[in-house]
């Protein structure tokens, strides 16, 4: 991946060139960046400059033996750790070097556009809670333990580093402590949060922020070769996350399916509590609608709940008049239909409903329950009555 391949921020890409050729490397950073932005991509781009055998003033050369095996991820220092678990294929003990050719084929199959979700559907592993677990922080422990290959570094890129596992991260944390003369890691994710704070305080955060819609249809338009007033339309309904703008072009839907959902799952809940006197009756719709999510896996949940959270959001400003916001024109039909169900009263704990319910999705809390306790609440707000 070459710095120019890269979608975004400019400058941020000139701060890490100059890192190397000042010779600054800090030896583990950790790049924040929302799913959808180029956090692995920049990753890749950073760690093939270093390797570079002849590095340009603002690129890789991107035709040196380095740069080739760098093309396809197989360079023999560079070290890529992500959340794995146990799948039809890896039935127990997984790390991610079991998995190693599946997710470089998956990164470039997805143009460095790399999501958890899509990860796991890819291992078919969705179900389950994946890590960076003890076996991958062993391993790094023995190759940090040997020299390099070729270059002069030996690079970790760890994606998703929220995803390390409590028992893993004290091998983690010992590596980064005792750093090994010309190792580098690079950390990626989605929220500094959720990393340990004591991993935290031993990398140098750099922030990735969301690409806007100008880089997105650029970035659409030069994959894609689609016309610029369809990436417009795909970059609008994307929020700055481009793989939803991908999956929407590869589904060919100028709607997508969380749309759909959203819109069938608001209006049970908005007809849930209008409805008083038949709620015996629409107790089963609603069951239904909380089921629509609750069969899906829970990456899939906590997506469709963020989403919840976007669209309330989307409401909310639509209701002020702030009339800034970029939709694409299916969202703003839903959005059209459902003005009049958000006020100021509700709106803020409903958001905070919805955070709650991601805190415990994520901690591994009942889904079945914490999605069905989220709807009655949502409902309860609207009626004004929480129930
Ligand atoms: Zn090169």
């Amino acid at each position: 991946m070459l710095f120019k391949d890269v979608m975004g921020d400019e400058a941020l890409k000139r701060q890490l060139i100059s890192m190397v050729k000042e010779h600054r490397i800090s030896h583990a950073l950790l790049f924040l960046a929302h799913e959808g932005a180029a956090g692995f991509a920049l990753a890749v781009a950073f760690a093939q400059y270093i390797s570079c055998q002849n590095r340009g003033e603002h690129d890789s050369c991107g035709v040196c033996s380095s740069c080739i095996k760098y093309e396809k991820l197989s360079h023999p220092d560079l070290h890529l750790l992500f959340p794995n678990s146990t799948s039809p294929q890896v039935k127990k003990d997984p790390d991610s070097e079991q998995f190693y050719t599946v997710f470089r084929d998956f990164a470039v199959k997805n143009h460095y556009f790399i999501t958890l979700t899509d990860w796991l559907e890819t291992i078919e592993g969705e179900n389950k809670q994946p890590s960076i677990n003890l076996r991958d922080t062993s391993n790094i422990m023995n190759w940090n333990s040997t020299r390099s290959y070729e270059g002069e570094y030996k690079i970790y890129i760890l994606w998703m580093a929220e995803r390390l596992h409590y028992a893993a991260a004290p091998r983690l944390l010992k590596t980064l402590e005792e750093p090994e003369n010309k190792s580098l890691f690079i950390l990626i994710s989605e929220s500094a949060d959720t990393i340990l704070p004591t991993i935290l305080s031993r990398t140098q955060m750099i922030k990735i922020g969301k690409p806007d819609v100008a880089l997105v249809i650029a970035k659409l338009t030069a994959l894609f070769g689609i016309t610029p007033s369809r990436a417009r339309e795909l970059a609008m309904s994307c929020d700055g996350n481009i793989n939803n703008a991908i999956k929407l072009l590869q589904n060919n839907q100028s709607d997508n399916t969380m749309l759909v959902r959203f819109r069938k799952y608001w209006q049970s809940i908005h007809s849930f509590a209008q409805n008083k006197d038949r709620q015996e009756i629409d107790f089963q719709s609603a069951c239904h609608a909380v089921d629509e999510v609750v069969k899906e896996g829970r990456e899939y949940q906590k997506g469709f709940v963020r989403y919840l959270l976007r669209m309330v959001r989307l409401i909310l400003l639509e209701n002020s008049g702030a009339g800034l916001v970029k939709v694409s024109a299916a969202e703003q039909a839903v959005l059209n239909a459902f003005y009049g169900t958000l006020n100021v009263t509700n709106t803020t704990p409903i958001m905070q409903e919805c955070n709650k319910a991601l805190f415990h999705i994520e901690r591994n809390g009942n889904t079945a329950l914490i999605l069905t306790d989220l709807y009655f609440k949502i409902s309860g707000f609207l009626t004004g009555n929480r129930r």
